[in-house]
């Protein structure tokens, strides 16, 4: 069994002026799917590498389960911590067979060979790879190739299995796919999967938790539905998927709740964050998917107005001129209004965010 645990852990690269990974803290619980994710340059992989033991922190301590494994003064080497690495660029060995590229990691631990040769078996089987163990890798498919890769990580028994970006490189059917598999493989075999992605679909649809990070510090830590329906900032919210952003002012505060008049035009009702009163300006996080549209009967008090709609089959997508805001909405495809029609909308207040305005939202 084990469990990571990350304490105010910082990376400065020596070429670098800025830290790669800024006071991150992070507890992953033993047997968890956990996705680091965030945009390209966040410090992603960094905190990978230091998990692995590639490098050690400037400052901060990593544990596993009770064991200290990394510090400024303490690095535990990566063969020495009982984890398994996939990278995005599987590199399987071109000229090695599928039972080849398994076995190497039994053959260097001097595992006897029919032993090595049950636990390979066992690997492809996890992988749906059983019978392939004679072929070369470019006679099975990218994918085939990719879970050859998985299966040599899988075969040492690593207590925890680190993935960097493992599916970018195949194509998008195949990633989809391979993500169902990734995540039944997790669930089989109970170890732990510390998976780093920038893909939001990948981290929403693999993980049982999610660490958001941006410019090296963690934002949110959470489970993907807490993640997507209550992010914590605008920063989260605004990575996580389709989401309007927009400005608005708080026109009566009652408690908790508040009523929100965005572009002087459209009125929302929501949760406050706390410390916020009547007349603050406020930033509002509005999904796509959650606002409802009718089609106003006058154009004296509408909301807004239709300036363009797409049919995309399973949804239909609406962008409404709110005064001079745009607004993204998505409907079922059933919903059926013009551009150039007036319309109401309405917003179910337990789906809109409202974040204080920080000197960079402004
Ligand atoms: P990506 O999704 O593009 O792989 P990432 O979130 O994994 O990005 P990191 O690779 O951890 O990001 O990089 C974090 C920061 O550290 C970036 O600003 C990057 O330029 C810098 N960095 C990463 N590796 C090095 C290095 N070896 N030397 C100097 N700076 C580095």
């Amino acid at each position: 069994m084990a469990g990571v645990t990350l304490t105010g852990i910082s990376k400065t690269y020596s070429q670098a002026g800025m830290p790669a990974i800024n006071d991150l803290d992070l507890e992953i619980r033993d047997g968890q799917f956990v996705t680091l994710l965030g945009p390209s340059g966040c410090g992603k992989t960094t905190t990978l590498r230091l998990i692995a033991g590639y490098m050690a922190p400037d400052a901060g301590t990593i544990h596993a389960d009770d064991r200290l494994i990394s510090s400024k003064d303490t690095l535990v080497p990566p063969e020495h911590r009982g984890m398994g690495m996939v990278f995005q660029n599987y590199a399987v060995w071109p000229h090695k067979t599928v039972f080849e590229n398994v076995v190497f990691g039994l053959r260097l631990r001097k595992v006897p060979s029919a032993k090595a040769r049950e636990r390979v078996e066992q690997a492809l089987a996890l992988v749906g790879l059983s019978g392939y163990e004679r072929r070369l890798p470019n006679e099975i498919s990218g994918g085939q190739q990719q879970r050859v890769a998985l299966a040599r990580s899988i075969v040492v028994e690593p207590q925890i299995l680190l993935l960097d970006e493992p599916l970018s490189n195949l194509d998008a059917k195949l990633r989809e796919h391979m993500r169902t598999e990734l995540k039944q493989l997790q669930r089989r075999i109970g170890i732990t999967f510390i998976y780093v992605t920038h893909d939001q679909a990948e981290a929403l649809a693999l993980s049982d938790q999610i660490a958001v990070i941006h410019e090296g510090r963690l934002q949110q830590f959470d489970s993907p539905r807490e993640i997507y329906n209550r992010p914590i900032n605008r920063t989260v919210a605004d990575f996580m998927g389709n989401v309007n952003l927009l400005s608005g002012k708080v026109i009566s505060a009652d408690g908790a709740k508040g009523e929100i008049l965005i572009a002087d035009r459209l009125r929302v009702i929501a949760a406050l964050p706390a410390g916020i009163e009547r007349g603050a300006v406020v930033d509002v996080a509005l999904r796509p998917e959650n606002i409802e549209l009718k089609r106003a009967e006058t154009n004296a008090n509408s909301s807004g107005k239709i300036v363009d709609h797409t049919f995309l089959g399973n949804i239909s997508e609406y962008h409404i001129a709110v005064a001079d805001r745009l607004l993204r909405v998505q409907t079922h495809p059933s919903v059926r209004i013009a551009v150039g029609d007036d319309v109401d909308i309405s917003i179910a207040p337990e789906t809109v965010n409202v974040f204080a305005q920080t000197e960079t939202s402004r």
